[in-house]
């Protein structure tokens, strides 16, 4: 952008000079040959002036004293001044009475009024001779020397001409002698701007991009990806103990620690990303079109990078970062929502030595209002206020309902109706996703049991939390309410997510295949989002796949979801696995899915999720009754 600056600037200058130079060169001696022209009407008017005085004061001299003998001798002395080159007088009668100087024929003599004609370089001029009665006694003619004049005339404009040249030749050189000044002049004063500039939006230290810079390539992007719905991720990130570093070893250490930090950013970082330092040992990245995933991708590349230690001045330093991760539109859709989100989730990050964290739901929670939600949800727990909605799943093959998904809220007594994306993030936070899974599954397999002696037979699916796979009690709580019920565990489908497996991998698959061997059908959720690989999958007791409803969303518009949900697809079943698609919300979209082999939907477009209630009545007049 300077650079474009900078040639603009450079190319107005030049246009200035030429400018100048074009006035100096043109329009200035055109004007000297205008005052030149002026000059030269200006001897002629006074030639003719002159002329004709002369005439009148000769002729009243001939009026007066009309005799040849004396005129001849007058006349001769007059043309011998050297002004007048021809005199005539003749009487009333027509008869030449008095001829000085070669005759010349009457017509030059009658058209003669301008000063030049007929190239003879004589001005003729004639007036009748009145004596003082008013006698007409006959006519003067009297021809002037135009050449003087013109000679006079002649010089000025070779004077001109000279003055023309000399003022050229000395604005040209005055201009070549500028030349190399100005542009040196201009240069100086771009360099100087763009200096200017450059600081106004960089770290002097680092030479990455400040805060300026960052907050403004945010806010664009927030307008951009706003209209094309494209999603980006920032990452803020500070370095741990590095207070104690500058202090003990010296600020020299800190900026060679710094300058460190900023070139390997630089390195991981992809060209269109933006790598920032925010001040202190803040530094912030921009991720252009990042998910949630990609930028989790991204994060756990940049911390083993970061984590190679650092030798200066004979030290190795091992510097470990604290990153918090916002995603733009999940976590927040404007510049200030996603700065504050990123902050907590690298405050959370430090807190907990997690090295980093994705913000979630109810992480930007002041710990008041979280301990007061807290209170308030465990006691809604104990007084009942948790209901669980159903979602119908549809296999594609028989287009029947062959399953529910059980969807939990909270019907708490003066907001109505919470959201569990409002709450469960919260409840894995303090420890009350335990008493909640429980709570849902238990709620859930008595429906079952209600709606099987009315003769409803469907599956039913419970999601599973992060936090449950830690707890090595699950298994058992689980087989003991489907035994206390009598329910098969085949019928059971638990939904995990992703992330849930793979945060503590070893552990979450002991537990797994414990739940596996009881008979529970396993499924993957929100598949898609993390960042597990098939080889990861391949270890897992998985039966089911869940697509994640972001790639089924736009699948009829965007052909790059439609090859991830075809990749999804082909991969599942090749590992022996049946495909599920959420987020299903049009007719178009389940036709895709359908030819592209996917085994069942889920979504809007079947049902929203239901009370028990609303469901049993929906099922009741609906297509797609099992
Ligand atoms: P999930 O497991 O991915 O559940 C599907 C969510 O997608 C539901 O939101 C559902 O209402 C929504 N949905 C279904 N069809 C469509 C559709 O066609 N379009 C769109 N845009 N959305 C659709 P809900 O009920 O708000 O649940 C949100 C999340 O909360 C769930 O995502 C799940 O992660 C969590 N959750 C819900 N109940 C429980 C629970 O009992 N235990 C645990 N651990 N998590 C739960
Ligand atoms: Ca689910
Ligand atoms: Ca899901």
């Amino acid at each position: 952008m300077t650079t474009r600056n900078t040639t603009s600037n450079f190319g107005l200058t030049r246009r200035l000079f030429l400018l100048i130079l074009a006035i100096n060169t043109l329009l200035l001696p055109f004007l000297l040959w205008g005052v030149l022209y002026i000059v030269e009407k200006g001897y002629e008017e006074k030639f003719i002036d002159n002329a004709k005085t002369e005439t009148y004061l000769f002729s009243k001299h001939a009026a007066n004293n009309f005799q040849t003998e004396t005129l001849r001798p007058f006349f001769e002395e007059a043309a011998l001044s050297g002004m007048i080159t021809y005199i005539q007088l003749i009487d009333v009668n027509s008869k030449n009475l008095i001829t000085i100087g070669a005759p010349s024929s009457p017509e030059k003599i009658l058209n003669d009024s301008e000063f030049g004609q007929n190239n003879d370089y004589t001005y003729y001029n004639q007036l009748k001779v009145i004596d003082f009665n008013g006698t007409d006694k006959g006519t003067l003619i009297i021809g002037f020397d135009e050449l003087p004049t013109l000679r006079q005339i002649q010089l000025a404009y070779k004077r001109g001409l000279y003055i023309t040249f000399a003022y050229i030749v000395l604005t040209l050189s005055l201009i070549i002698f500028l030349r190399p000044k100005i542009t040196a002049l201009t240069k100086q004063i771009n360099e100087q701007q763009q200096e200017l500039a450059y600081r106004a939006i960089h770290d002097e230290l680092t030479g990455l991009p400040n805060r300026n810079y960052f907050s403004n390539k945010l806010k664009n992007s927030v307008e951009s990806c706003s209209k094309d719905g494209s999603p980006f991720a920032i990452l803020l990130m500070d370095l741990n103990f590095f207070k104690e570093i500058n202090d003990a070893l010296g600020h020299q250490v800190g900026d060679t620690v710094l300058r460190h930090i900023a070139s390997r950013l630089l390195e991981t970082a992809r060209p269109t990303d933006v790598v920032a330092r925010m001040g202190g040992d803040e530094f912030a990245v921009l991720l252009v079109s990042a998910g949630p995933a990609q930028a989790v991708a991204f994060t756990e590349k940049l911390m083993m990078v970061l984590h190679k230690p650092i030798v200066t001045a004979g030290r190795t330093l091992h510097i470990g970062p604290s990153i918090g991760i916002a995603v733009f539109p999940d976590h927040g859709r404007d510049s200030s929502t996603l700065l504050r989100r990123a902050d907590i989730s690298m405050y959370t990050a430090k807190q907990n030595g997690l090295g980093y964290t994705q913000y979630e739901h109810g992480l930007d929670m002041n710990p008041i209002k979280k301990l007061t939600i807290g209170t308030e949800l465990r006691e809604g727990i104990q007084n009942d206020q948790l209901v669980v909605y159903y979602q119908p799943k549809v296999d594609l093959t028989t287009c029947k309902v062959y399953s529910a998904e059980a969807l939990v809220r909270w019907e708490h007594p003066r907001r109505g109706l919470v959201s569990p994306i409002e709450f469960i993030p919260l409840a894995e936070q303090i420890g009350l996703i335990e008493p909640i899974t429980l709570e849902v599954f238990k709620k859930t397999l008595w429906q079952y049991r209600s709606w099987e002696a009315k003769g409803i037979y469907v599956e039913m699916a419970v999601n599973i939390s992060a936090r449950n796979l830690q707890d090595e009690t699950l298994p058992d709580q689980l087989i003991n309410i489907v035994n206390q019920l009598e329910i098969d565990p085949s019928r059971i489908e638990l939904e995990l997510t992703e992330s849930a497996i793979f945060s503590d991998p070893d552990r979450a698959i002991d537990i797994l295949k414990r739940i596996h061997t009881q008979g529970f059908k396993l499924a993957i959720d929100d598949f898609g989002t993390g960042y597990s690989s098939l080889i990861q999958l391949r270890r897992l007791p998985l039966s089911h796949l869940k697509i994640d409803r972001s790639f089924v969303r736009d699948m009829i518009h965007n052909e790059n979801d439609t090859s991830i949900v075809r990749a999804i697809i082909d991969m599942a079943h090749d590992l022996d696995m049946i495909v599920i698609a959420e987020g299903v919300e049009n007719q178009a979209t389940m036709d895709k899915l359908k030819a592209m082999g996917c085994d069942r939907v889920q979504g809007y477009f079947i049902s929203p999720p239901l009370s028990a209630e609303k469901f049993e009545q929906w099922l009741m007049n609906s297509n797609w009754k099992p």
